[in-house]
C-alpha cells in the first residue's frame, strides 16, 4: 500500500510485543484501517488527531488516504521508533508525540485547519478520554468530528435511548453536546490479540449550540439520578440537598418518573432548574 514494512515485521523488529496495561489491541488489517480512514474522509486539508498510533496500522491508512496531517500521541515509548519510520516515508506529513493522552493538550500544535479526532482508543482509558472530549470549554470544541473505536458496550451506552437498559450518564453527556451514531461492528478476531468482546466505531460530531446549561450541574443531576436508576426521582435526587419536589416541578419532570426514562432534554432542565435553586438559595442541608 505505501512500500512501508508490513505491520508483523515492524512488530517483531521493535519488539512491540502487545501490553494489556496499555490496553494493546493492534490492527493489522490494513482494508480494515483503510475503512476507518476513510470514515473520517474527507482528509485532505484536515489534521488529524490520533490518540495511540502503536505500530501504525491507522496512521499509515489516515496519510495514504491523503490525511494532510497526524499528529499522534503515543505513550507506549517502544512505538515511537516505528512511528517514525512512517514519518520519514510521508514528510512534514506526521508528527509523533510521545505522551499520555489524558493529561497532553493538542492545542498548541494545533494550527487554524480544521482539526478531527480518529482513534482506535486503548480500551482502559477510552471513556475518560472521551468525557475529556465531551467536557471542553468553552463549546463547540477543536475537532469538528470524532471517528473512535470503542468496546460494543460503550459504544451502546454512548448511542442509547431512554428506557434501554445501556442509557446512562454517558449517553446524555454525549448525546447533549454531540450526534452521535454506531456506524460498524468489528469483529475480536480483527486485533492482535483479539479483545474479549466485539469493537464498533462510533462518530461523534459536536452540536454547534447544545440546549443551554452548566455542564458541571447536568454532570451533578445525572449523577445523582442514575446513581438509584430504578428509583422513583423524587427518591434518587434527595442527595443534591435541595428541596426535590421544587427541582422537578421546576423542570416539568413527574416525581415518580425513573432516571432511565428522562431524555437528554430532562436532565438539561433538571441542571438549569438546580442553577435556580442554587442561585435562590434553595438548597436544603446536603
Ligand atoms: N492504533 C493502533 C492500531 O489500531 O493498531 C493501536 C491501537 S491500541 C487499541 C491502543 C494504543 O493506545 C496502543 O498503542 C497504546 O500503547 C496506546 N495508549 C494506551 N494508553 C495511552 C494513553 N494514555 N495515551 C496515549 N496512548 C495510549
Amino acid at each position: 500500500m505505501d512500500g512501508l514494512p508490513p505491520l508483523r515485521e515492524i512488530i517483531r523488529r521493535h519488539g512491540l510485543a502487545a501490553r494489556k496495561s496499555l490496553g494493546q489491541n493492534f490492527l493489522f488489517d490494513l482494508n480494515l484501517a483503510a475503512r476507518i480512514a476513510r470514515a473520517a474522509e474527507p482528509l485532505s486539508g484536515t489534521t488529524i488527531y490520533e490518540v495511540g498510533p502503536g505500530p501504525g496500522g491507522l496512521t499509515r491508512a489516515l496519510l495514504t488516504l491523503g490525511a494532510s496531517r497526524v499528529l499522534a500521541v503515543e505513550r507506549d515509548e517502544r512505538a515511537i521508533a516505528a512511528l517514525e519510520e512512517i514519518a520519514e516515508r510521508y514528510p512534514h506529513r506526521l508528527e509523533i508525540v510521545a505522551a499520555d493522552a489524558l493529561t497532553f493538550d493538542p492545542r498548541p500544535r494545533l494550527d487554524r485547519t480544521c482539526a478531527r479526532i480518529v482513534a482506535n482508543l486503548p480500551y482502559n482509558v477510552a471513556t475518560a478520554l472521551l468525557v475529556r472530549w465531551l467536557s471542553i470549554e468553552p463549546w463547540p470544541p477543536w475537532y469538528d468530528r470524532a471517528i473512535l473505536m470503542f468496546q460494543r458496550e460503550v459504544a451502546e451506552r454512548i448511542v442509547a435511548a431512554p428506557g434501554s437498559k445501556s442509557y446512562g450518564r454517558l449517553s446524555v453527556l454525549t448525546q447533549w453536546r454531540c450526534e452521535c451514531s454506531i456506524l460498524f461492528d468489528v469483529s475480536a478476531s480483527a486485533f492482535v490479540p483479539p479483545p474479549k468482546i466485539k469493537s464498533s466505531l462510533v462518530r461523534l460530531v459536536p452540536r454547534a449550540k447544545p440546549a443551554s446549561c452548566d455542564r458541571k450541574l447536568l454532570e451533578t443531576v445525572t449523577r445523582a439520578a442514575f446513581g438509584h436508576r430504578r428509583k422513583m426521582l423524587r427518591q434518587s435526587l434527595r442527595s443534591l440537598g435541595t428541596d426535590v419536589s421544587n427541582l422537578l416541578a421546576a423542570a416539568e419532570i413527574s416525581p415518580t418518573d425513573r432516571a432511565e426514562d428522562i431524555p437528554v432534554a430532562g436532565f438539561v432542565a433538571l441542571a438549569r432548574a438546580l442553577a435556580l435553586c442554587r442561585d435562590n438559595g434553595h438548597d436544603t442541608e446536603a
